[in-house]
């Protein structure tokens, strides 16, 4: 209660980058939704990070809860990581020869995880998943492949169909450029609906090499699914002779060390991974059975190769921060810390009767403006919603805390969070749904 709007940060310098960076790259970023379209003013520039903490070029300080968009469980520039990576590159940055740091990484994540048992390293994450799809292609000897609504994998041309990510925050569903014949190879239907699958493997038998999921969809929102969807899925795959793919860019290494396979006990065919697998910088990777990893070349018929997969920097800076999120008890302090933290605006939010749930799996959140018990689907989206997330986001920046720029994206809660920062954020986000409500 009495609570008023604050005034808006100073983004003048923020301002003259933009205006700078708009003569140079489409839109002026990188990468679309850096582009602050759907909530209020000019991106900000952002000049370092620190732990939990980072400062843009108009010397504002936020928590963030984006998180470089979810490779930095550990937080900014962490000791750990940023030691091993100068030490690398001490001797040299880019070899385009094998070098013991990709073994070093591998074994990591081979001997901790029992869901792949060979895998190949790529430098993002639509890297991982282009290749994954063309392994299944080439494998089933079949081309169709099954999508899900909302899921974003990357923007790979034949799943740039009902994608989300940036192409909801804009309103659009695909991607001019895509040529119809390839769109035509991709079938899409809704999350969490056993009857639409079963009527696509119907509909196209023995046609279908892969279905394609985020397991823990994040994309579009927190469309979190029952353990019963994922079960049949997969036992409708495997009837079919159709791989599954788990596409853990987001899940890998968040929800646990195993990602969401390992959460819900799940062995998908193919996995493809990315963001955290890299410590913040980039690589990608694609892992299934030692048989089906068979089928890539040089051994195997399946080409996929790249001049930096496995750059020896990026492995060192994923090798350190693997080798933290290991350490005992490391997840369940995450999970917890998140649990409290996301508890605590739910109970806010419910004793007010705001139209208002946090969704929550390990250190992943999502605000939805909704009444309703859970979201599943993308279409349990409610896109007039937005408009209240829109002013969220600018109390919030008002208020020194750092949201990725859309409604639908989700949150990320680092080990470098304190008790003091999630105390500080909470506040924030009392007084700023007191606003929008
Ligand atoms: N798959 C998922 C689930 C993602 O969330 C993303 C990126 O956000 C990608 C694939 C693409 O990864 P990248 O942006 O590294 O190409």
């Amino acid at each position: 209660a009495g609570t008023t709007t604050k005034p808006d940060i100073s983004r003048e310098k923020s301002a003259e980058l933009f205006a700078k960076a708009k003569t140079y790259f489409p839109g002026g970023v990188n990468s679309p939704v850096r582009a602050f379209k759907s909530v209020h003013g000019t991106p900000l520039f952002i000049e370092k990070g620190d732990g939990s903490h980072i400062w843009d070029a108009d010397g504002n300080e936020f928590i963030d809860y984006c998180g470089s968009w979810g490779p930095l469980i550990l937080g900014h520039n962490n000791g750990k990581v940023r030691e091993k990576v100068i030490s690398v590159m001490q001797n040299g940055m880019s070899f385009g020869a094998p070098t013991a740091l990709e073994n070093e990484l591998a074994e990591l994540i081979l001997k901790n995880n029992k869901y792949i048992q060979k895998l190949r390293f790529v430098s993002s994450g639509t890297e991982a998943v282009m290749s994954a799809i063309r392994l299944a292609r080439g494998y089933t000897k079949r081309d169709k492949i099954l999508k899900f609504e909302g899921c974003y994998h990357g923007h790979t041309d034949s799943l740039l169909v009902k994608a989300g990510s940036g192409l909801v925050t804009f309103g659009e569903t695909s991607s001019a450029g895509v040529p119809k014949s390839f769109a035509d190879e991709t079938i899409v239907i809704p999350l969490n609906d056993e009857q639409a699958l079963e009527q696509a493997f119907a509909n196209f038998k023995d046609q279908i090499a892969a279905v394609i999921i985020e397991p823990i969809p994040a994309n579009n929102g927190l469309l979190l699914q029952e353990k019963e969807f994922l079960k049949f899925l997969r036992i409708i795959c495997a009837q079919n002779g159709t791989l599954l793919i788990f596409d853990e860019v987001i899940s890998g290494f968040r929800v646990g060390f195993e990602g969401a396979a390992g959460h819900y006990q799940i062995k998908p065919d193919i996995i493809t991974y990315g963001k955290i697998i890299g410590g913040g910088l980039p690589v990608g990777c694609y892992g299934a059975s030692a048989e089906i990893m068979g089928h890539i070349s040089p051994d195997g018929g399946v080409y996929q190769a790249g001049t930096l997969s496995g750059n020896p920097v990026a492995m060192a800076a994923g090798i350190a921060q693997l080798t933290e999120l290991l350490r005992m008890g490391f997840y369940r302090e995450l999970n917890n810390k998140t649990q409290e933290f996301t508890e605590a605006i739910q109970r806010f939010a419910t004793a007010r009767n705001y139209k208002f749930k946090v969704f929550t799996i390990g250190s992943i959140f999502w605000f939805a403006f909704t009444d309703k018990e859970a979201i599943r689907s993308a279409d349990d989206i409610d896109p007039a919603s937005m408009d209240k997330f829109k002013k969220l986001h600018r109390e919030l920046l008002n208020r020194g805390i750092y949201f990725g720029p859309s409604g639908y994206e989700v949150g990320f809660i680092s080990a470098a969070h304190t008790k003091i920062d999630l105390e500080k954020t909470k506040r924030a986000i009392f007084d700023s749904l007191e606003l929008v409500f």
